[in-house]
């Protein structure tokens, strides 16, 4: 079985050189009776937050205090989809699919409580089914489970958007930030992306339907750059940076402008990028900066995936992916998230055709 591991808590940017490959034996058998569940690993979402999981307590313990600490040495635990191919919980059997939190490896030994779902075919609306089922990406899974609820629950729930008000969303190619663009489309609002490239910026544009966007690092000064692209300020921000981005959209935001903070992925990997937007501002235009988790917004599960599927079964939402293959990737994959090296969501797929 291989495995990843951090060889060590990382404290900056993670490198390929902090992680390790780890091989080891296992047994594909479990005792009857037994909580043990084997699950081969097919597909393993990639996410940013946990850089935060990989700091020493001492640098974290924001972190921390809400999510738990990865160990070196140990395999990484994140959300995956799996097939189980042995079983002493009788509440699942052998080749039953299972999405949950595994590890970063080819199989992993788990108790019930890391199962988070079984995936009954007859719970996704039937295109989510056959349009990924096939390329064992299981994308939408992750997409209509975490990623998308996230944009979804974040730009409707916390964001509260009507129609014709302008949005601006960083990390806009990204798997959040390109499902929150096109439902503030969707929704008939004004939407401007920004991103780490040429390349992510027309796709932006030219296939999500993005009224305009702009490579963040070809500006020299964010404040004005926001200024051309809003010249009348913005009604909603979707924060998935933090850092000077923060600082320069908050400083162009309406009278009772709406900040939704999903990430600061800016600040995960230098604290000195910490944003300290001009508070001042927050009081005078009476801006609402919130926080949030998915998770908190499971109410809306329901309502998102109707929508969200109905839109996907009509053309009017597409879902970008970002697939590497193998174990061996997974730390590439992992790093290149903190380069800008994915467009849409980051998977490793473990499948075999
Ligand atoms: P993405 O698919 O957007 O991948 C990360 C992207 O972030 C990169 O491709 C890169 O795009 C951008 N990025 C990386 N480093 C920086 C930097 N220093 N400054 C600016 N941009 C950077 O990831 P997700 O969609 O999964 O996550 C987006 C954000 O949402 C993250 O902050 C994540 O932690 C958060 N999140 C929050 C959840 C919640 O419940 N609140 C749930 C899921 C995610 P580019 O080339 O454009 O720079």
């Amino acid at each position: 079985n291989k495995y990843i591991v951090i060889k060590h808590h990382i404290e900056n940017a993670p490198k390929e050189s902090h992680f390790e490959l780890k091989t080891g034996t296992f047994a594909l058998s479990v005792t009857p009776g037994s909580d043990d569940i084997i699950v081969k690993n097919l597909c393993i979402s990639i996410d940013p937050y946990q850089i935060n999981r990989m700091k020493s307590y001492s640098s974290s313990q924001n972190a921390t205090n809400f999510t738990v600490p990865i160990t070196p040495g140990e395999a990484v635990d994140a959300l995956a989809i799996g097939k189980v191919v042995a079983s002493g919980n009788a509440m699942f059997e052998k080749d039953d699919l299972v999405m949950g939190v595994f590890t970063w490896a080819e199989y992993s030994l788990v108790k019930e409580g890391s199962i988070i779902k079984k995936l009954e075919s007859s719970e996704f609306p039937p295109l989510i089914i056959s349009e990924f089922w096939n390329a064992y990406h299981f994308g939408p899974f992750f997409i209509a489970g975490f990623g998308g609820l996230t944009a979804y629950a974040g730009f409707f729930e916390v964001c509260k958007p009507q129609k014709g008000e302008k949005v601006f969303v960083s990390a806009a190619s990204g798997s959040v930030g390109s499902l929150v663009g096109q439902y503030a489309k969707l929704m008939g609002c004004y939407v401007v992306g920004c991103a780490g490239n040429q390349k992510k910026v027309e796709l932006v544009k030219e296939k999500l339907g993005f009224d305009d966007a702009f490579d963040y690092k070809e500006e020299t000064d964010l404040n004005s750059t926001l200024k051309r692209y809003f010249p009348g300020g913005i009604d909603i921000y979707f924060d998935n940076v933090g850092g000077e981005m923060l600082e320069a959209a908050v400083a162009n935001m309406k009278a009772f402008g709406r900040v939704a903070i999903c990430g600061v992925i800016s600040e995960y990997t230098d604290s000195g990028k910490r944003a300290s937007p001009n508070m001042l501002d927050v009081v005078f235009k009476r801006i609402t900066i919130r926080g949030f988790l998915a998770v908190d917004f499971m109410n809306v599960f329901e309502d998102f995936l109707a929508k969200t599927s109905d839109y996907l079964r009509t053309g009017k939402l597409k879902v970008i992916e970002d697939v590497s293959s193998g174990v061996d990737n997974i730390p590439s994959a992992f790093v290149g998230l903190f380069n800008g090296d994915n467009i849409g969501k980051k998977i490793i797929n473990l499948a075999e055709d």
